[in-house]
């Protein structure tokens, strides 16, 4: 059997693996396909794919974007994008450069409240990648104000709404369907089950996004339970929409490391491939 992991970040966004590290801990697992799916950028997929030629598994070039949905953050994740596309470099640039704005910003806030950070020292933990909460965090971490990356997520610090927190510039998930589609991909609503502000998307949000295009669903995730897992798997099916499976690996920064929970058959991705085929036809 063939599987693949649809869903990995790397250093390119908040993960602590470059591309390459991402292709070959996927390989000495045994999968014969991922997907890089970075927040809002494709810079690592370049070198994801190198590394996937050169090391003999497939890459599929992908993007997970964090849009907005009734005041709730919806990612959106787009696969067999043509990552190349000038359109797609331009409107994922206007991420990149809100993103920075907004580290800058959380810095600034943190600084007010008398931690002795510098903008510096983050851009350089988030190195050529995007910037988030993740690297603020790891500032804080290294001069000692937190004892973990958790502590950073309170309302103390930079969780959402907390004293040093600035909202991030979120796109709506129909324009990022729009985007992924441009750019000659399939856009996949990614881990329907696990978002915060509300219980999971129901079925007229998903309704509601295919109406714009949405063409597949994150069913396995490894934040899903079975039970959750087996409820969009019914809806997914249901709907004819593509099921796709990831595991959301950020590389070894949380407890453990996800890579391997998530062993989605590949014949998911054939139906996928074919999907993206489809719309390069059209
Ligand atoms: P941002 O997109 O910059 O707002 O940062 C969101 C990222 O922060 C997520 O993708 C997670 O990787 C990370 N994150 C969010 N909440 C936590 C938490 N409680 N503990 C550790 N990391 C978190
Ligand atoms: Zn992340
Ligand atoms: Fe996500
Ligand atoms: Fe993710």
């Amino acid at each position: 059997m063939r599987f693949a992991d649809l869903h990995i970040h790397s250093t390119a966004s908040d993960g602590t693996w470059t591309p390459r590290e991402v292709v070959r801990f996927a390989r000495d697992r045994g999968f014969s396909c991922i997907a890089l799916a970075d927040h809002d950028t494709v810079g690592g997929v370049a070198e994801a794919l190198q590394a996937g030629d050169e090391l003999g598994i497939e890459v599929i070039p992908a993007v997970e974007l964090s849009t907005l949905y009734r005041e709730a953050e919806v990612h959106i994740l787009g696969y067999c994008i043509d990552y190349r596309s000038a359109e797609l470099q331009a409107q994922l640039q206007v991420f990149a450069d809100a993103r920075r704005n907004r580290g800058r910003r959380m810095v600034e806030k943190l600084r007010d409240l008398g931690f002795d950070i510098s903008w510096e020292e983050v851009k350089s933990i988030a190195g050529e990648g995007s910037v988030g909460r993740p690297h603020v965090a790891r500032a804080l971490l290294a001069k000692g104000y937190i004892g973990s990356i958790k502590e950073a997520f309170t309302p103390e610090f930079i969780g959402k709404g907390g004293r040093a927190y600035v909202e991030r510039y979120k796109m709506r998930p129909e324009e990022a369907i729009k985007v992924i589609k441009d750019a000659g991909g399939v856009a996949v609503v990614a881990h329907p089950g696990i978002y915060k502000d509300m219980s999971g998307l129901e079925r007229d949000d998903i309704d509601y996004l295919v109406q714009y295009g949405l063409q597949g669903m994150e069913v396995w995730h490894t934040e899903h339970s079975e039970d959750v897992s087996a409820y969009y798997e019914g809806m997914a099916r249901e709907m004819g929409l593509l099921l796709t499976g990831g595991s959301d690996c950020h590389g070894h920064n949380k407890e453990e490391t996800l890579l391997g929970k998530i062993r989605l058959p590949y014949r998911y991705v054939e139906e996928l491939k074919k999907k993206a085929l489809g719309a390069e036809v059209r």
